[in-house]
């Protein structure tokens, strides 16, 4: 049975989180937008204040602070939801291991967890994981990756390049994912983790964005790099790169979708104050309409915030989730579009102004419908799980 009350404790998770975003990250969002980064300094700070985005990866984190395992999913969506209401770019920006945590948990030996995720408490530094899965020709179509790894004695080659990798450029280490053969699709995918300064992998461009330009997204270009067996992800036996690849989207799918949902609602409430503060509401027929535009977003809002819940809910569980992250996803980012549509339509030129958060949020919000996972693919599962659900009724 799902409970919709938050306890005490998740409700002061979110409390302080939601007065950091307000106070910290927000007054520099628009700057850190301009700069393509947040400052150095800022991110030592949060990295000293323990907000990490690891919780995934390190629900041992959780447990010190008196959650049970069982929470790591919730923390996660509300944690989501609060700082990106601050700044979406800024929640990605979080020094951490970020996506590439979850194929660790998953599939990674106590000894590659102790390794890997102990590089971030060496020192007060930020510093970054990354998950390299994207290619030039491979997106969507995840079991059509071409970068290639052969065996080699007791090391693997890796070649081919990746792309639009967050924090790709900055990642003491990544989770790449190579195929041993390109005829085989998922079968032979494998999952590696490619430390920063192997010979043979290096990092490429940065990419200049639409929206989200405060986080950083890299190419990454890996010839003849040679990664040791000690950095294979998973039995050495087994390609298990694949199932890596897609569990780790059932864990962040709610959690990427509730960023969309804090970001929607952080629309709509500036365009609500705007509104108010214009007398727009009073103003008859055109007040009526904007109210309604404001208040079905908010309403398209809430429901998207708890297929999140139900998804992350899932997860802590235990229970396959697969459909419903995606359900959550797929709702939560079409959801959040129209409400930042419906927010700068509101505002009219305030909103389109380039010093205008919404502005800046409406530029963000696009992405949430294409990376991990586009709407379109999100539908795909849907329906496939419809499908099977259907055959066995
Ligand atoms: C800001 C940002 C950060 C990112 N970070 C990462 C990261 O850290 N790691 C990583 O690995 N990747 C990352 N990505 C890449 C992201 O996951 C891909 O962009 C995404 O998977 C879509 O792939 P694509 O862009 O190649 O689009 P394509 O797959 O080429 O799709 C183009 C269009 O065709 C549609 N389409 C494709 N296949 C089908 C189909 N079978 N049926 C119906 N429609 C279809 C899509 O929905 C889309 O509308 C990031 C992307 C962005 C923009």
């Amino acid at each position: 049975m799902i409970d919709f009350e938050l306890d005490e404790t998740l409700e002061g998770v979110r409390d302080m989180l939601h007065w950091f975003a307000q106070e910290e990250v927000r007054p520099i969002a628009l700057q850190a937008d301009r700069d393509h980064a947040f400052p150095d300094a800022f991110l030592r700070k949060v990295k000293e204040m323990g907000i990490s985005m690891g919780a995934l990866s390190r629900a041992e984190d959780s447990q010190k602070r008196g959650h049970g395992a069982k929470t790591v999913n919730r923390i996660a969506v509300i944690a989501g939801e609060e700082l990106a209401w601050g700044d979406g770019a800024f929640l990605l920006s979080i020094p951490g291991p970020g996506l590439g945590g979850p194929p660790i948990q998953f599939l990674g030996s106590a000894e590659q967890k102790e390794r890997f995720f102990g590089v971030f408490s060496r020192d007060g530094e930020p510093r970054y994981g990354a998950y390299g899965l994207t290619e030039p020709g491979a997106g969507s179509d995840v079991a059509g990756i071409r970068t290639t790894c052969k065996r080699d004695g007791d090391s693997w080659i890796l070649d081919g390049a990746k792309c639009f990798i967050t924090n790709g450029g900055r990642a003491e280490w990544v989770v790449v994912f190579a195929t041993s053969d390109v005829s085989k699709g998922r079968e032979a995918h494998r999952a590696f983790v490619v430390e920063k300064g192997t010979p043979g992998f290096r990092v490429g461009k940065i990419e200049k964005k639409m929206g989200l330009r405060a986080s950083e997204t890299a190419e990454l270009i890996l010839e003849g790099c040679r990664v040791p067996d000690a950095n294979v992800l998973g039995a050495s036996d087994k390609a298990q790169g694949f199932m890596g690849a897609m569990k780790t989207f059932d864990s962040t799918r709610p959690m990427v979708a509730a960023m969309a949902v804090g970001i929607g609602r952080a629309a709509v409430e500036r365009a609500g104050d705007h509104c108010k503060a214009a007398g727009t509401f009073r103003a008859g027929m055109k007040g009526a309409l904007l109210a309604d535009a404001l208040a079905t977003a908010m309403r398209k809002l809430e429901v998207a915030r708890l297929l999140c819940w139900r998804a992350a809910w899932m997860a802590d569980e235990g229970m396959p989730n697969a459909r419903e992250a995606s359900m959550s996803k797929a709702y939560a980012a079409q959801a959040a579009l129209e409400a930042c549509a419906a927010s700068v339509q509101a505002m009219g030129v305030a909103g389109c102004a380039g010093d205008s958060l919404v502005e800046k949020w409406f530029r963000d919000i696009k992405v949430f419908d294409i990376f991990e996972g586009t709407g379109q693919i999100q539908r795909i599962v849907i329906s496939k799980r419809l499908l099977e659900g259907l055959r066995s009724f």
